[in-house]
């Protein structure tokens, strides 16, 4: 142990030693105070109890005369002769009422049976009597009447100087009222703090039932105090007070030591907390109607305390045990310095000291409240490092969705694309089925990877809410178009109904809007068997803003009353038996709610089970044109989702257009997508060979990729137009992004791009931004296209050996593998094409690859001889003779059992082959 080390352990005993001098001092030392000791006020004198009969009897007072519950209690004696006439005397009564006679005539009177608000008897108080001059050796009456347990006790008399007996009384107690009044104002300010954090960080605090523990523990010290009388208007009040908090008392104490063990005991604590409950309603009730007071069902109370410390202690033991004590071990030493107070202040009561009844009591109380507090703290840091961990996962987590999802969206912009290819040139029935079948699986995995994207954005904080002009109409068009397919293929009816006085133009964030309302009314579709969808828009106008409210109601299967609280909540769908057959992830109401809410809008859902359910959504929009929108036509709008005219209606063997993307796939899908404009197409697989195009053609339109290896689209585009003397400085640039996040439009209209194309390009939107952007001069019908003989297909240029145009797979394979010897392979095909490119097929089909992989894993040569022997064979036959040499030369190597020639060459083989089977898929598709 270092210096300072030892220095801080003996600095903290040496306060540990000085505070227990100071208690130890001050309570077991006798007193040195001289002034206002009441003792020296006790009035002593010669007592006589009068009977009913008249007889007298000597008792001692203070002390307990036999007397029956209710029963009139009178003792008397004689005043001294020589009495100072200034004085007064103080009678002490406990639950009685009192009347004190001097010489026959009633000189004080104490009974509270107008001002109590309930009970029978009159509780404690001291009841004080103005001595007069010619009182001096009178005969002194006091009575005293009570219906409880104290019938008979006659407790101290003083007499004196009023102030002195007070301030006497004040003194004597203070080693009580300082530590209760400390007590008290500290659970004041505790439980402050609790409700603070309580309501406005919604965190709940174990040690908060300790605080509420003491602050009764305050009270009944408080209330108990003798001077009372003289801080509290209505005593009798304040005695309920005592026997209530005595009777709670135990329960937040129990509560507060089942949250620190984790509930683990919540069994064993659920007796004394019921049978505390049990007797503070029981005997509150009997003592309101007036049947028993308080102070007669005390006992009830103390067994209730006894049983809730049995339970406390039986548990502690048990959590010594199972040494789970060491999750709390701050608060179980407060429970230990609780325990000895409590001892400490038994030893005092019975050593008598009772003016410093409850001092040791507050000591231990405020000693487990430091170690609570500790422990709170502890709890809190804790909490606040998880909160700190959490926060980095989350936002690893959101980054890492975020990337994945982009990663997806690339394979998945191709397969969409392609299958696009597929619908439009396929004629067999089977072959559209199945494509069909792969357009609507990607479709539902691409909105799956959007709402994932969408989730962890908002988790992260990063969405953001972009406005703009919209009209409201077609934003009633776009939701329209979007659901009406899948409105009928299930045989429903959509009815839109829009109230005419909303505004023409608003302005916010559309694309959400759009997102929102496209989302419910789906879900009002995917719901509903049969019947009808309400999409209704109206609104109101507010503070220069018009509320815009959406509703969206269905008569499908409802959602139960039980599920409508988890509604919202990520991943929860319900109904699942009923639900087998729809698709869903249960993030779109989840979504939905956060967009609304970002939005500053609410949203609310009605529903009765299977019946159906109204969504409705209010969000604020500004106002850009205020014109009413007048009566839509529905028809109108039904209209709007007819396919847009075909813009293919023109082709542009003229224009020039050039397409970077460093994806081979992607190139491919956007040149079958734009094929039939028959323009002149340029590709380029990076920036750097779309600026050296660009140096050389002046092009009508560029699609740019924006997530390219070295130089992305962005940049790309910045040194294009750095270049002042370019041919392509007012060319329109569209920007092809996967990154289709909201806001993203914005910045690359920032950053000098015409517009955008989200991928996976969708045909019509295409064709829409080709019509839109391409000059008119460029467009021709295609009839005069034909009769001016021009324009026979793809124009492609030469720079890029990926670009794919449509020539035949022969072709393909010619230009991708020159060394292919497809002549003599055509031969052996007997000069049939068709006959070779279908051998080409079963070849790629044949499984060899793996099997080979596997022969040469195991080392099992007589497998791997088969197998390249078969795979030289075929491979010669196909017109690929190096691959078939190398296959020969193996055959031969495994026939003897030569491991070195097969671990030196199998690599250099299998990549051959791999390379070949790869590029066969490719010519192939
Ligand atoms: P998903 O539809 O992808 O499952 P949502 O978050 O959109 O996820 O919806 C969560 C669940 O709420 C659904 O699974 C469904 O049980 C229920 N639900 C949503 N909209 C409706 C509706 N209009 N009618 C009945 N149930 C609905």
């Amino acid at each position: 142990m270092d210096v300072l080390k030892k220095i801080k352990l003996s600095f903290t005993l040496s306060l540990i030693v000085v505070l227990v001098f100071y208690i130890f001092g001050q309570i077991i030392l006798p007193s040195e105070r001289d002034v206002l000791v009441l003792e020296s006020n006790k009035f002593n004198a010669d007592w006589e109890q009068i009977s009913d009969n008249g007889d007298r009897i000597p008792v001692e007072v203070p002390g307990k005369v036999k007397a029956e519950p209710g029963e009139e209690v009178r003792v008397v004696t004689t005043l001294p002769a020589d009495m100072d006439t200034e004085q007064v005397m103080a009678f002490s009564t406990i639950w009685q009422d009192a009347k004190i006679y001097i010489d026959g005539e009633l000189r004080a009177e104490y009974s509270t049976k107008d001002t109590r608000p309930f009970g029978k008897n009159s509780t404690f108080r001291y009841v004080f009597v103005e001595l007069r001059k010619g009182d001096s050796g009178k005969e002194l009456m006091y009575c005293l009447t009570t219906g409880t347990k104290y019938s008979g006790t006659i407790r101290n008399i003083y007499i004196g100087d009023k102030v002195d007996i007070i301030l006497d009384l004040f003194v004597s107690k203070s080693a009580v009222t300082i530590p209760a009044a400390l007590l008290f104002i500290l659970s004041l300010f505790g439980i402050a703090v609790c409700v603070f954090l309580r309501v406005i960080y919604k965190k709940h605090l174990t040690v908060s039932y300790l605080i509420i523990a003491m602050m009764l523990c305050s009270i009944w010290m408080i209330s108990e105090l003798e001077f009372r009388q003289i801080l509290f208007s209505n005593i009798s009040v304040l005695a309920c007070l005592t026997y209530v908090s005595v009777m709670l008392i135990s329960v937040p104490f129990v509560l507060f030591i089942n949250e620190v063990q984790n509930e683990r005991y919540s069994k064993i604590f659920s007796v004394p907390l019921t049978y505390n409950m049990i007797v503070f309603v029981g005997a509150t009730m009997l003592q309101v109607m007036n049947i028993v007071d308080f102070v007669d069902v005390l006992p009830f109370a103390h067994v209730g305390i006894i049983i809730a410390s049995v339970c406390i202690i039986v548990t502690m033991i048990n959590e010594i045990r199972n040494k789970k004590i060491k999750e709390y071990k701050y608060v179980s030493i407060g429970i230990l310095g609780l325990v000895v107070s409590t001892f400490f202040e038994i030893i005092l009561y019975y050593l008598n000291f009772t003016n410093t009844i409850g001092t040791a009591l507050v000591a231990g109380l405020l000693f487990l409240l430091l170690m609570a507090v500790v422990k709170t703290g502890q709890d809190l840091m804790e909490t606040e490092k998880k909160k700190h961990e959490a926060i980095l996962a989350r936002e690893a987590q959101s980054n890492f969705l975020a990337n994945m999802s982009h990663e997806i969206r690339t394979p998945i912009n191709a397969i969409i694309g392609m299958n696009e290819m597929v619908l439009r040139e396929a004629s067999d029935e089977n072959v559209i089925e199945y494509s069909n079948a792969i357009r609507s699986s990607s479709q539902s995995l691409l909105s799956i990877i959007n709402d994932v994207l969408d989730i962890s954005k908002i988790e992260s904080g990063k969405m953001e809410i972009v406005e703009s002009n919209y009209e409201l109409s077609s934003l009633i068009t776009d939701c329209h178009n979007v659901v009406i397919e899948r409105v009928r293929a299930k045989g429903l009816n959509l009815h839109i109904e829009c109230d005419e006085n909303c505004p023409v133009v608003l302005c916010g964030d559309v694309a959400h809007i759009r997102q929102v309302i496209i989302n419910l009314l789906t879900n009002a579709v995917k719901y509903t068997e049969n019947g009808d969808v309400y999409f209704r828009i109206k609104g109101e106008k507010y503070d220069d803003q018009w509320y815009l409210m959406v509703e969206v109601e269905d008569t499908g299967i409802g959602i139960a009353k039980e599920n409508i609280d988890k509604l919202f909540v990520k991943f929860e769908r319900f109904d699942l038996q009923k639900n087998r057959s729809v698709e869903g992830t249960g993030l779109g109401l989840n979504i939905v709610k956060s967009f609304v809410e970002l939005m500053g809008g609410t949203i609310k859902v009605e529903s009765e089970y299977g019946k159906g359910s109204l969504f409705t959504i209010r969000i604020p929009q500004k106002i850009m044109n205020p014109a009413p929108i007048g009566k839509i036509n529905t028809a109108s709008v039904v209209r709007g989702k007819q396919p847009a005219k075909r813009v293919s209606d023109f082709i542009a063997p003229q224009a020039k257009i050039l397409i970077v993307d460093d994806v081979p796939a992607n190139l491919h899908v956007f040149i079958n997508l734009v094929k039939h404009y028959k323009m002149q197409v340029d590709t380029a697989t990076c920036g750097q060979q779309c600026l050296s195009l660009a140096a050389q053609t002046k092009y009508d339109m560029i699609f740019m990729d924006h997530m390219m290896p070295e130089m992305d689209g962005i940049e790309t585009l910045g040194n294009l137009k750095k270049d002042p003397d370019n041919l392509n400085s007012d060319t329109v640039v569209i920007m092809l992004t996967a990154n289709a996040l909201i806001g993203m439009k914005e910045m690359y209209l920032e950053k000098g791009f015409t517009d955008y194309l989200s991928k996976p390009v969708i045909p019509e939107k295409l064709e829409n931004m080709i019509d839109r952007y391409l000059s008119d001069d460029k467009k021709i019908s295609p009839d005069s296209a034909s009769s001016a003989g021009k324009g026979d297909g793809v124009s492609t240029h030469a720079n890029d050996a990926k670009t794919v145009d449509n020539s035949t797979p022969l072709q393909r394979l010619k230009r991708l593998m020159p060394d292919v010897n497809t002549q003599s392979a055509i031969r052996y095909c007997g000069g049939e094409e068709d006959m070779y490119i279908e051998l080409l097929r079963d070849y790629t089909a044949e499984g060899i690859y793996n099997r080979l992989s596997e022969a040469y894993d195991k080392m099992d040569f007589k497998a791997y001889e088969l197998e390249v022997h078969t795979l030289k064979s075929t491979s010669r036959t196909l017109g690929f003779d190096k691959l078939g040499n190398i296959a020969e030369r193996m055959q031969l190597a495994a026939a003897q059992n030569d491991a070195d020639t097969i671990n030196t060459v199998h690599d250099d083989m299998m990549s051959l082959y791999k390379k070949i089977l790869d590029t066969l898929a490719e010519v192939l598709q």
